[in-house]
């Protein structure tokens, strides 16, 4: 086993604490990635707080993991020591079951394995990106390009990934009109991936405050959703709209902004169920939808995706002895737009 430093938290309450946890010896397919970033992702908070359900404590979240390459197992063919790699939200998956041959590893019918929280082929409970080191099997590890600076990187690994997969399946484009609720860490991805498809794009967010940042992220429009005229003045006008917000909205408002054969998604995740009335679909044979994270391969699409049309997070960096904080401005929706871990402060009292 490899001993290394991580932040934990013991409890659902927190704080986090400094600890060392243990990565496997190296397997012949295995990578051994040194942190450099890793991405405060708001699932992060919904899983350690057992809004997910109950999780086994001491847990050490992230999933949004950009680092080098400082080791390789015997039989690792798409890696060498050096590289610039990024690992998501899985780690593993059954490779045999239909989805998985699709690429759509995310859907694994076995259940593919979580970055944290979650017990690995191998039997032991994996543990996050909140720590120095990580141990991944190659076929989960993909490249970051050069023409993104790692700490920038790190969110695409998560909130890149699970916007861009949506915005492709559901067609983004020019001539289609999407809408995007909520301009937190997945909402500002949303907003500058749906942009660079060539969308025309509009934020829906609780209030005017980040107007500005929102038309310059790449959105055409910005309305507040604290505003009744909003729902009526756009009624009937959007083809589609991601719902990346952290807590229940009521949804039958958001489906009545949808036109004929329009498909609101939601990738938001609260814990409570949302309510929907039938009618809200029937009227214009509208869809009510959801979509998890992304596959490897298509993970790698997205980061190729993102240097060719210059996109990276808009981040703020902290400290590691300031997650505790960064949580609670995460809560208070107070983030411009994604927390990043700066790896190297690990060991900060
Ligand atoms: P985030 O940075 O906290 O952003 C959420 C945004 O939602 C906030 O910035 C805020 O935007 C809006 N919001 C928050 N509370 C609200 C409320 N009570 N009413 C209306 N709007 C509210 O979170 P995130 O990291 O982007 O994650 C968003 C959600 O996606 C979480 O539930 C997370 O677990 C989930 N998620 C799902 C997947 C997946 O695979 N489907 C992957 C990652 C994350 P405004 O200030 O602009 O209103
Ligand atoms: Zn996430």
């Amino acid at each position: 086993m490899i001993k290394v430093n991580a932040r934990a938290t013991f409890s659902q309450e927190g704080p986090f604490k400094l600890t060392t946890i243990e990565r496997r010896n190296l397997q012949p397919h295995d990578v051994l990635i040194e942190i450099k970033y890793a991405g405060i992702c708001h699932s992060d908070i919904h899983t350690a707080r057992g809004e997910w359900g109950p999780v086994k404590y001491p847990l050490v979240p992230g999933h949004e993991i950009a680092g080098i390459v400082s080791q390789v197992g015997s039989e690792v063919t798409k890696y060498s020591v050096g590289d610039r790699v990024g690992v998501g939200c899985l780690v593993d998956s059954c490779g045999e079951c239909s989805n998985c041959q699709k690429g759509e590893e995310q859907y694994c019918l076995g259940g593919s394995t979580a970055t944290y929280g979650a017990i690995d082929r191998y039997g032991q409970y994996t543990q996050g990106g909140y720590s120095t080191h990580i141990v991944v099997t190659e076929d989960f590890v993909v490249r970051i390009p050069d023409a993104i600076p790692l700490d920038a990187a790190a969110p695409l690994l998560c909130a890149g990934i699970t916007t861009y997969s949506p915005l492709r399946h559901w067609g983004a484009a020019p001539g289609k009109k999407v809408a995007v609720v909520g301009l937190g860490g997945l909402g500002h991805m949303a907003v500058k991936i749906a942009h660079a498809m060539g969308a025309e794009v509009t934020v829906l967010s609780q209030s005017l405050k980040k107007k500005e940042d929102g038309l310059q992220l790449g959105a055409d429009h910005y309305y507040a959703t604290s505003d009744p005229e909003t729902f009526k003045q756009l009624a009937g006008s959007f083809d589609l709209i991601i719902n990346t917000v952290s807590a229940q909205i009521n949804i039958d408002a958001y489906l009545s902004l949808l036109a004929l054969d329009g498909t609101l998604v939601n990738v938001g995740a609260p814990a409570d169920p949302l309510a929907v009335n039938v009618f809200s679909l029937i009227g214009h044979r509208r869809s009510f939808a959801g979509s998890m994270i992304g596959g490897i391969r298509e993970t790698q699409e997205m980061l190729d995706f993102c240097a060719e049309h210059n996109i990276a997070s808009e981040i703020e960096v902290i400290s590691a002895d300031r997650i505790d904080e960064a949580w609670e401005r995460v809560l208070a929706s107070d983030v411009r737009y994604r927390f990043v871990i700066d790896i190297s402060t690990m060991g900060n009292e």
